[in-house]
């Protein structure tokens, strides 16, 4: 895609996403959006602030009865790609939603992926799609409210990557998330490799728009991007800006000037950050996580030899939120008439 398209297609979206994300935290970020959308709709939920009475009967609006696809005359409808329910307004199942977004993923969809569903039936007419990094408790608890049967979350569900749950059998926290997703019929997918592989990468293009970076994309070395001098400090202060990050580690000298930077967000491993920093040799590696006995004490040795590389460790949920909020712009066309929302997991820590 030629840059200035894209540029102009982020821009906007970014820009109006980022200025209310950023200003507040996650459940107020929540609350202006039901706020917006009206907040008749979503009374019955009002007030509620953790999951549990989610759980309990009549707590909360059951969304179980709109799960079955029976009602719905698809039949004969198939020949556009997207059926057609009852009375005329177009009903996407979640299926058809998943196949579309893997429409768009050069070699899509792969045999081997922690792409799969976590949670629910994918069949069901989708009524509202949430896109987060984590499915955490909190976030499902405000796809209810929103009425949202789709949860697209970019890291695992349950505490492990490969999403394995035999080993929680019995965990009362695993089973409360469980019970609560499936109470409510909703449908939990995992769109990280799929994602990744987007041209551009989804993750990092939401990252270079928040950082007002994505002018400086380069397809032909995506993870390399080339920014007018600046200062670690002011890079620094452009992060957490821009992704709404309250602290960062750092290996470096503030005063450090830094032109071409290596954007890794997430969790990439040691072993592939320190081989891009000896192709690269960057001013900065702007991370997400690091295993502190490694990438960390590969820059401690590569600076004491006179290597001028800094390290910027953003935190892993925050340094890829942007690319999953990115993402509903991304989606909002190719499924008219759904609402997409972006509910920031966040940061699970709190920083003293
Ligand atoms: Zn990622």
């Amino acid at each position: 895609m030629p840059k200035m398209t894209l540029h102009k297609i982020t821009q906007h979206k970014m820009t109006q996403h980022k200025k209310t994300l950023h200003k507040l935290g996650r459940r107020d970020f929540v609350g202006g959006v039901l706020a917006a959308l009206g907040a008749a709709a979503f009374s019955p939920l009002q007030g509620l602030a953790a999951g549990e009475s989610l759980l309990s009967p009549g707590g909360a609006e059951g969304t179980q009865g709109a799960v079955g696809t029976g009602g719905f005359g698809f039949a004969g409808a198939r020949e556009s790609g997207i059926p057609k329910g009852p009375g005329g307004p177009e009903a996407l199942t979640i299926r058809q939603v998943i196949d579309l977004i893997l429409a768009k993923i050069p070699g899509a969809p792969f045999p081997q992926t922690v792409d799969t569903i976590k949670a629910g039936n994918p069949d069901q007419p989708v009524k509202g799609i949430v896109t987060t990094m984590f499915a955490t408790d909190a976030v499902i608890a405000d796809a209810i409210r929103l009425n949202a049967n789709f949860i697209i979350a970019h890291e695992p569900t349950y505490y492990n990557h490969l999403d394995q749950t035999e080993w929680l059998a019995g965990d009362p926290v695993y089973q409360y998330k469980k019970d609560l997703l499936e109470k409510h019929g909703i449908v939990v997918w995992r769109f990280h490799d799929s994602w990744h592989s987007h041209r551009p990468d989804g993750i990092l293009m939401g990252v270079l728009v928040a950082m007002g970076w994505d002018k400086y994309y380069d397809a032909s070395k995506p993870h390399i991007v080339s920014i007018p001098p600046a200062s670690l400090e002011n890079i620094i202060r452009t992060a957490k800006q821009g992704l709404g990050i309250e602290k960062v580690k750092v290996i470096g000298d503030l005063s450090q000037v830094c032109k071409r930077i290596l954007m890794m967000p997430g969790a990439a491993g040691g072993t592939a950050q320190i081989k891009a920093i000896r192709a690269e040799e960057p001013d900065l590696l702007l991370c997400g996580e690091l295993n502190e006995w490694e990438t960390s004490e590969y820059i401690r040795d590569f600076r004491y030899q006179g290597g001028k590389t800094a390290l910027v460790d953003l935190g892993h949920s925050v340094s890829e939120e942007p690319g999953m909020e990115w993402l509903v712009s991304w989606l909002e066309p190719k499924v008219p008439g759904v609402r997409v929302t972006h509910v920031p997991s966040g940061e699970a820590f709190r920083f003293l």
